[in-house]
């Protein structure tokens, strides 16, 4: 069913990101934005513009009733919801479809499955992705997990089902400490996310954070896009992304690519998903997937030429993959440094009036932002501001090409992390690609 006009439940870059691709199909689109947002600019470009509630998020970006009635009363006939917010919330995908509106993303139920990570473990295992060692499910009995850590080796890492952005994690590193964090981390996991369930991992030294863009029709068929490696961490939270990674290889891409989409085929994976590993030692070991679009998209873009988004709504259309895995060409190299409003080397968020704004240009240099001079950065939601996306036919031009990139950069007003990134690309093991999930945090360390 051909799509006429899409909500598009979400803010920022992301949303103009989904406004822009809508338009080029097109098709109509209607923001939705709180009371802090009413001089965003996705709320300027889209068709139709809603005021779903005041600023905190709870009641405007993450308020189903609101949105939903948004929905009816822009006449829209689907919604796309972007990353974060509600866009995993597997309980907001079936009331979209309850209220015959097309969701744009996975089937309700395997949101569900992935968003709690003991299913999506146990998942990922019977569809022959490899795993971290560690227990089969959830721990409570303290002998149990003894032997279980016993057997997976220490250090081991106790983490929440129902855990999320890098929260509810605690590294054990010997036996006599496992109860007393075992029950810190139920306990924390209870609080933070209403459910005290953990379970234990074996903890990876040194790996890279290296994960698979997926694609399925819903209907058994399904490709890889390859790889995207972001190890360059920072709490968990991505700095700067890039594909391909470093260190795979075509045949190993090729190769663990298929295992991935064969997994997707085999569940019946409708739409764009992400399937998260850690690599170490050249193993790979699944941490969880992602039923989304994911932020650092654009990498897989550039080095594909496939627009995710136009994808995505495609297959929520009900029609075919645009591409079989025979057309798809890996060409060249793409980086994307996200770019934040905030102290580039102590963090402190820094929202605020932008005095003045110019976007970087030229020749395969894409910048996905919001932003414009005049505009102010509410304090009440994220703080990235814009994404940097740059493209070379060799990594190393690549590099080249984005440190002219963030030359051009220019953001009055607020503090940005651009100089923090400027110093990155200057470092030697970043250029050589050598670095792991730990690297950044160790650096930024060594350099205060
Ligand atoms: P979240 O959903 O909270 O992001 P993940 O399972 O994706 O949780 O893990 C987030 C990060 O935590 C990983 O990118 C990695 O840096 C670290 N991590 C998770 N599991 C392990 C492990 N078994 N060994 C080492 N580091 C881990």
């Amino acid at each position: 069913m051909g799509i006429k006009r899409i909500l598009i439940a979400n803010r920022g870059e992301i949303a103009l990101r989904i406004h822009r691709a809508a338009h080029e199909m097109g098709i109509e689109t209607v923001a939705v934005h709180s009371t802090a947002d009413a001089d965003a600019m996705h709320v300027r470009l889209a068709d139709h513009a809603v005021c779903i509630g005041p600023a905190p998020a709870a009641e405007s970006y993450l308020n189903i009733a609101n949105i939903i009635s948004a929905a009816e009363i822009a006449q829209c006939d689907a919604i796309h919801p972007g990353y974060g917010f509600l866009s995993e919330n597997a309980k907001f995908a079936d009331i979209v479809e309850a209220h015959d509106i097309i969701w744009i993303g996975p089937k309700p139920e395997h949101i569900r499955t992935m968003g709690d990570k003991i299913e999506a473990k146990r998942t990922a295992g019977a569809l022959g992705l490899p795993l971290v060692p560690g227990s089969d499910g959830a721990v409570s009995d303290i002998t149990e997990a003894k032997a279980i850590a016993e057997a997976a080796g220490y250090p081991v890492i106790i983490k929440a089902a129902s855990g999320g952005g890098g929260r509810g994690m605690k590294v054990c590193n010997s036996p006599d400490q496992l109860e007393t964090l075992i029950q810190q981390a139920g306990s924390e996991a209870k609080a933070a996310f209403g459910d005290a369930t953990v379970y234990i991992e074996k903890y990876l030294g040194n790996p890279r954070h290296i994960e698979f863009q997926v694609f399925g029709d819903g209907n058994g068929n399904a490709i890889h896009l390859g790889e995207r490696d972001c190890s360059l961490q920072r709490r968990h939270q991505k700095v700067l992304e890039e594909a391909p990674s470093p260190v795979i290889s075509h045949e190993e891409r090729m190769r663990m690519g298929e295992v991935c989409a064969k997994a997707m085929r085999d569940m019946g994976y409708r739409g764009a998903g992400t399937i998260e590993f850690l690599w170490e030692n050249g193993e790979f070991y699944f941490i969880e997937m992602n039923t989304r679009l994911q932020v650092e998209h654009p990498v897989t873009e550039a080095i594909t030429g496939l627009d995710l988004v136009r994808e995505q709504i495609r297959i929520a259309e009900g029609r075919p993959l645009s591409v079989t895995q025979e057309d798809i060409e890996f060409k060249g190299h793409a980086i994307e440094c996200r770019i934040n409003a905030e102290d580039a080397f102590n963090f402190a968020p820094s929202p605020g009036l932008v005095t003045y704004f110019h976007a970087a240009g030229g020749m395969h240099v894409r910048v996905d932002s919001g932003l414009y001079a005049g505009y102010r950065i509410p304090p009440y939601y994220d703080s990235m501001i814009a994404k940097l996306i740059v493209y070379g036919r060799t990594r190393e031009g690549c590099i080249m090409r984005l440190r002219r990139a963030l030359e051009e950069m220019v953001v009055e007003g607020v503090k940005t992390n651009i100089p923090l990134h400027q110093e990155l690309l200057r470092q030697d093991d970043v250029l050589n690609g050598d670095y792991s999930i730990k690297w950044l945090e160790d650096w930024l360390e060594k350099r205060e």
